[in-house]
């Protein structure tokens, strides 16, 4: 870690040997447990956090619904400034926020810069939305009447977010709510409290530059009891969750039961299709850095590869010998593709998956393995595998967060293999490498792909944030970023106004007093 300049990235970032995890805008003030954030890079013991209490909570929710109040009569436009304040502050702190991101997560540097580019992206974006809240006029079938909608606030946004993008996510939904003129309560993965806390000091240093209510941003820190308490919190309309569907499951039916509403991203089970007429270059690139970027820890990694039977022997044996070529290791060296695992825990899981392949009658075509002894003490180093299965496998039709990559075959036409990409519970990425029109386009059809997105000719990971984000089925239905997502971060309010002298009822009643 010395060698890549991580202690002084923390300093840059005011990471401290044990840290506050519990801040609004300004004030820290954390009476928890205390949770140590350990690196799956070398084990090392980064640093310790000092996690929320229930009474903890209770102060943060105090700060945000009072900065609400203030923060809502702010014209979205200057709400769009401080956001574009802040874009500029993660610009100055990309290279160290880029390392801790890295480092606490295990990413590889270039996708921690590039989580940190996509902070500053959402930030851009907003700040042109924050001129854009649009609603519609309508005509009224009143005399003298004037009928239109206006979107306002909502108030206090709970965000809980996962390991795998412990950065990028939180800003999606923070600069679209800020502009939107909702305050924030963030409770990032415990298994990255650290990359919390250097998030909220960028966004509270803009927020005390302007002199702007402590509150309107604030962080939590703490395992799922944290996140029980804000769903469980009626003062929150909305939670914005993003991690397993075991978790989405849980929190949707806790959010529902006190009518809040609820914006999941969870769990993916994402395939690319090749098809005879596929380029079977840009397929081998695709599907490679789709299973193995990020270790197999994205929510659009690519699981499962289902390919024509007259070309599945050459798409294997190009896939093994590119698989030959990865080099697996230290993610802040940028010479190696593939970093640790977050934790142990994901690490047995790895092993689970290959032993039940296996067991239901999978054949290995890329052995797995855990790497051990000098720069792999972490323990968290895994080979990218490549097992022949079938979709109907068990193990198949579960989200392993690990790079596992399933090979599937099909016969006849495209329809068939659609049909195998469709039929798990998860609908979150889907792509296909054609170059045959009718393929493509049946693909993208309505009777094509179910997921809520859908390529052609690139992979599934690596989504841009102007297009909105997220998926259908167990993948919990929200959608994040770009495009029409800010709506449901706001309230709409239809209104009928009256420029006449008489008072007409609408469908012609009549009411003569
Ligand atoms: P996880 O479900 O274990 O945890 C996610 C967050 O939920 C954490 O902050 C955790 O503390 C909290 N949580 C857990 N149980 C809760 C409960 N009962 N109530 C309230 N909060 C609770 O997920 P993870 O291991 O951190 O992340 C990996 C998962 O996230 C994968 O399934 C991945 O596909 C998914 N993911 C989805 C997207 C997407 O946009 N669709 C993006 C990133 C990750």
């Amino acid at each position: 870690a010395t060698q890549f300049g991580i202690k002084e990235a923390l300093t840059q970032l005011g990471i401290q040997e044990i840290n506050e995890g519990t801040s609004t805008g300004i004030n820290n003030f954390s009476s928890g447990e205390i949770l140590e954030s350990f690196s799956p890079v070398d084990g090392a013991l980064i640093a310790k956090v000092t996690t929320t209490s229930a009474a903890d909570y209770e102060k943060v929710m105090q700060a945000a619904t009072e900065a609400f109040k203030v923060f809502r009569l702010i014209p979205a436009p200057k709400r769009g400034e401080i956001v574009r304040q802040f874009g500029e502050k993660l610009r100055q702190n990309k290279e160290a926020l880029g390392k801790l991101v890295s480092y606490e997560m295990g990413k590889s540097l270039q996708e921690g810069y590039g989580e940190v580019q996509e902070m500053i992206d959402i930030c851009d974006f907003a700040v042109g939305l924050s001129r854009q809240l649009h609603g519609l006029t309508m005509h009224s079938e009143r005399p003298n009447h004037r009928m239109y909608e206006q979107y306002h606030p909502l108030g206090v946004v709970g965000i809980i977010s996962a390991f795998n993008f412990p950065v990028a996510v939180w800003s999606w939904n923070a600069a679209l709510a800020l502009v939107c003129g909702d305050v924030c309560v963030w409770k990032p993965s415990e298994k990255t409290p650290l990359c919390g806390i250097a998030c909220q000091n960028i966004l509270a240093q803009v927020l005390q530059e302007n002199k702007l209510p402590e509150g309107i941003s604030c962080l939590i820190t703490g395992d799922y009891t944290m996140g029980e308490l804000m769903t469980n919190d009626g003062r929150i309309p909305l939670i914005s969750a993003t991690g397993s569907t075991r978790m989405g499951k849980i929190v949707a039916q806790t959010v529902a039961a006190r009518l809040g509403k609820s914006l999941l991203e969870l769990g993916g089970n994402n395939a690319i299709i090749v098809t005879p007429d596929a380029d079977i270059k840009m397929t081998v690139i695709g599907a490679v850095f789709g299973a193995v970027g990020t270790a197999g820890q994205r929510c659009t990694s690519t699981r499962r590869l289902i390919i024509h039977e007259n070309i599945y022997d050459k798409v294997a044996a190009a896939l093994v010998a590119a698989y030959q070529q990865l080099r697996i290791g230290n993610p802040l060296d940028e010479n190696n593709h593939v970093g640790p695992l977050i934790d142990a825990d994901a690490v047995e899981k790895y092993n689970k998956a290959l032993e039940r392949a296996v067991a239901e009658g999978g054949k290995i075509l890329v052995n797995g393995d855990v790497f051990s002894g000098e720069d792999y003490e972490s323990g968290c180093y895994v080979k990218p595998a490549i097992v022949e299965a079938e979709n109907s496998f068990e193990i198949v039709q579960c989200e392993t967060f690990a790079p596992i990559l399933y090979l599937l075959k099909y016969s006849g036409t495209v329809e068939n293999a659609i049909a195998i990409q469709n039929n798990v519970v998860q609908g979150l990425s889907s792509a296909i490498m054609t170059n045959n029109l009718r393929e493509a386009e049946l693909f993208l059809s309505t009777a094509g792909s179910d997921c809520g997105i859908a390529n052609v000719n690139i992979g599934t990971s690596g989504a841009e944030i102007g297009g909105a984000f997220g998926g259908e089925k167990e993948t919990g239905g929200g959608r994040e970023s770009g495009s029409d997502a800010w709506k449901v971060y706001m309230r709409r309010q239809t209104n009928t106004i009256n420029y006449g002298s008489t008072l007409p009822l609408a469908q012609g009643i009549k009411f003569d007093l």
